[in-house]
């Protein structure tokens, strides 16, 4: 992968071969980015730059590039800096397919039978076909693909921890640098302690770039020793563009989904999935039970919303937020520029039932059921509490009103 086939993040890319350029990497990086922001496939993609032969100078003395890690006389650099990996080099064409033996990974794995400790190679095999269908999926898509019964756990366990502390130790094959990226240390639990020595003291010319979405679930004490990599959420525009050229999706949607994507392209790519979805009729039955119909229809949505599973569920909250949030504009600057469609008449609806309060209140409220589902909330009852809730809410205004 390089650098270019990468959606957005020009400044960390620029970041990165800057790093390089000027010996200032470190043996341990942790790459740090939100779900969907891409921080992944750029640690794939810095990785093949770094064996890449353009870059490296390999057979090709006179552009020697730059030494990985600051040797005390470094090789001359070439006087300009290469930006991205070629490509088509032997280095690169084998890192494009996950294939370079200098290029190691490591990433939570299920245990199939009782008993069984799985280490990341015997996945190997799902490993390539996950990045080459869905770079930017995360952990809960991955798990999907390898797990062979129901909440299925993924971890990174001891015995992968052994198995790194292996492969690092050899020789590197192509004597140039040797990588190892590790998605998810999250899940590495306390086992990850025994990596702290190969992390503080790595052999010669090694690599390790850790990738995480949440800094305060991966252990501090490997946190301490790496150099942070912030990788932000994706611009709008770039998310629009990247829509329209890699997924063909309609320009119109393409923008419309942007907007409400939180920088997030997998995000992006199920709103995408989804847009034929009917969210706003679902929301308008919604409304109605809560306000007009009662408990029966009520009872009858929440069975409804129930059968969907929990990312259609995300979907239709963020959905519903992103409505509640177009209504605030409105109300704010007489109009809302992220509304498509007859999504302007739904939130002026919004507007004469509720008030600026009671929708704050709401946007609250659909912020934490969305946490709870991620968490594996029980989708009746979370659907049916939040009903109440809205009820309430939406209530105490007319209450108000009356006063
Ligand atoms: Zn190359």
């Amino acid at each position: 992968m390089q650098f270019s086939s990468i959606i957005g993040q020009q400044e960390v890319k620029a970041q990165l071969a800057e790093l390089v350029h000027h010996n200032r990497l470190s043996h341990a990086l942790l790459f740090l980015g939100k779900e969907g922001s891409g921080a992944l496939p750029l640690a794939l993609a810095f990785a093949q730059y770094l064996l890449c032969e353009k870059v490296t100078g390999r057979n090709n003395s006179a552009a020697a590039g730059p030494s990985l890690f600051g040797d005390p006389e470094p090789v001359p650099v070439a006087t300009s800096l290469v930006t991205d990996a070629c490509g088509v080099c032997p280095a690169c064409q084998r890192a494009n397919q996950l294939m370079h033996p200098d290029i190691h990974f490591s990433y939570p794995t299920v245990t199939k039978k009782p008993g069984e400790k799985p280490v990341a190679a015997d996945f190997i095999t799902e490993w390539r076909e996950f990045i080459r269908l869905n770079s930017y999926g995360n952990l809960f898509d991955w798990i999907e693909m390898i797990k062979e019964k129901e909440n299925s756990q993924g971890k990174i366990t001891a015995k992968e921890c052994d198995e790194i502390i292996k492969k690092l130790s050899l020789k590197s094959f192509e004597g140039d640098y040797k990588v190892l990226v590790m998605w998810m240390p999250e899940e590495l639990d306390k086992e990850g302690n025994k990596l702290l020595k190969i992390i503080e003291e790595p052999p010669a010319n090694t690599l390790f770039i850790l990738v995480a979405e949440n800094e305060e679930l991966v252990l501090p004490t490997i946190v301490s020793r790496c150099q942070l990599i912030r990788i932000p959420a994706l611009e709008i525009k770039d998310i629009e563009e990247a829509l329209i050229s890699r997924n063909h999706t309609d320009p119109a949607i393409a923008r419309q989904v942007a907007s409400v994507s939180d920088g997030n392209y997998r995000e992006a790519l199920q709103l995408v999935q989804h847009a034929e979805e009917d969210w706003q009729a679902l929301l308008r039955e919604w409304l109605n039970a809560i306000l007009k119909t009662g408990p029966v229809a009520q009872t009858k949505w929440v069975e409804e919303i129930s059968r969907l599973g929990r990312e259609k569920q995300k979907q239709f909250l963020r959905y519903f937020n992103h409505l509640l949030e177009q209504a605030v504009l409105l109300r704010a600057m007489g109009h809302a520029p992220g509304a498509f469609g007859t999504e302007k008449d739904f939130a002026e609806r919004l507007n004469k039932i509720a008030g600026i309060e009671q929708q704050q209140a709401i946007i609250e409220e659909l912020d934490r059921a969305s946490y709870y589902i991620e968490r594996n909330a029980n989708g009746k009852m979370l659907f049916h509490a939040l009903t109440i809730k809205l009820y309430h809410i939406i209530q105490d205004k007319i209450v108000f009103l009356m006063d």
